[in-house]
């Protein structure tokens, strides 16, 4: 039998063994040499299904298609995961397979117990797939690779149900916010797509931030202390004064929801010279420009106080909320809905507290929303999936692809 005849669980297992985590301080895509490897055996196994078009490119971007099968007036889907994992913990996952979850705790080595988590408890019975304690479970986002995967497989058999044509890419670096850069929306193919990259099951999302990140300098008057009276200006100090100009209820870790932030994520300085970094993010794209002129009328405020040129904020924009995009195409959302409930699971739409590859991809023409993996506790030792789930996954996909 060939290996790419496996069941979603194999498949998983199989490549949340291959090392993939990204790595930033890499400037090469894919950052690291692992994902090229798992690119390459994705490629290798959707060519064994019959997808005759799988490729990989340069950048390690897998790309391939299934024809229409019997709906060829269908408009081209997408389905897009992941290959990378994140850097949190250390990447190289030994799984272990729990065949029925009796309840309670779970202890893994190394001391890590997975507990005190609501889900746990519905959850008994199951059969789970755990870290061995020392490294992520890489179910972000290899859940989501091979529930494409089986997908593929199940539209490649001859009791497929009717179809349009089907598009799958998986891509590298998604973690450190690469992961659409080198994306070929035309070698892609397709007319909308979803990402599957998101937790519990019936997990819909559509809603992210509106991001942006601000880099504040400080140019202060140093002189000798002995000598400063009337003199100096403390950049430093002049710095925290800015920072204490921001509302501190608006940080991270006093919001939630819909509820946006400025976030001071680096701080350098002495008496001359200061800097502040921070990242600015609202889900509201009118309270989202209200946080980016709250920077430079914080920077005027000072500048009024200590001299003209004393503090400058320069602003980027980094994405932006899909909302609006997916929100003009309600037949995307509509299929995505509809999939979930076909498969006895009700749609949670929550807004996303981050971006998503979806979000780029939506503002470059390709209304992309999010749907779950079945996955828990991302980016960390805990992180666990229950294998029905990524099944009941492989079930809604093809509902969702279905025809009618
Ligand atoms: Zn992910």
């Amino acid at each position: 039998m060939l290996i790419a005849m496996s069941s979603v669980k194999e498949r998983f297992l199989r490549y949340v063994q291959v090392e993939t985590t990204s790595c930033e301080a890499n400037a090469c895509c894919p950052s690291t040499p692992g994902q090229r490897a798992l690119a390459e055996m994705l490629v290798r196994e959707l060519r064994e299904l019959g997808v005759t078009d799988a490729r990989v490119d340069e950048n390690s971007y897998v790309y391939g298609s299934i024809p229409a099968k019997g709906a060829p007036e269908h408009p081209a889907l997408g389905l897009i995961a992941h290959m990378d994992t994140s850097d949190a913990v250390p990447g190289a996952t030994r799984p272990r397979v729990i065949p029925a979850y009796a309840g309670g705790p779970i202890s893994l080595e190394n001391g890590v117990v997975i507990d005190g988590f609501d889900f746990l408890d519905s959850l008994k019975g199951q059969e789970l797939i755990v870290t061995s304690g020392d490294s992520v479970l890489g179910a972000d986002d290899k859940a989501g690779v091979a529930e494409i995967m089986t997908l593929c497989e199940r539209l490649l058999r001859p009791d497929a149900p009717a179809h349009g044509k089907i598009c799958v890419a998986f891509t590298p670096d998604e973690e450190i916010g690469r992961g659409t850069d080198f994306f070929d929306l035309e070698a892609f193919g397709a007319d909308f797509a979803y990402t599957v990259d998101g937790g519990a099951l019936g997990e819909l999302e559509y809603e992210c931030f509106n991001a942006a990140s601000a880099r504040v300098t400080v140019q202060g008057v140093s002189i000798h202390p002995g000598s400063a009276k009337n003199q100096m200006k403390n950049a430093s100090l002049i710095a925290m004064e800015f920072a204490s100009l921001l509302p501190p209820w608006e940080r991270p870790e006093h919001t939630e929801g819909y509820e946006g932030f400025y976030h001071l994520t680096e701080m350098s300085g002495n008496e001359e010279q200061a800097e502040l970094k921070y990242i600015l993010r609202d889900h509201d794209s009118a309270r989202f420009e209200e946080r980016k002129r709250a920077l430079p009328a914080a920077a005027d405020f000072l500048n009024a106080r200590y001299g003209q040129g004393t503090v400058t904020v320069s602003l980027k924009d980094s994405y932006r909320n899909m909302k609006e995009i997916v929100l003009a195409h309600p037949e995307v959302l509509e299929r995505a809905r509809r999939a979930f409930e076909q498969n006895g699971l009700t749609p949670v739409m929550t807004p996303i507290r981050g971006g998503t590859d979806g979000a780029q991809l939506s503002f470059r023409g390709l209304p992309c929303p999010n749907l779950s993996t079945g996955g828990y506790n991302f980016h960390g030792r805990k992180e666990l999936i229950p294998v029905p789930a990524m099944e009941k996954m492989v079930d809604v996909l093809l509902s969702l692809v279905s025809a009618g």
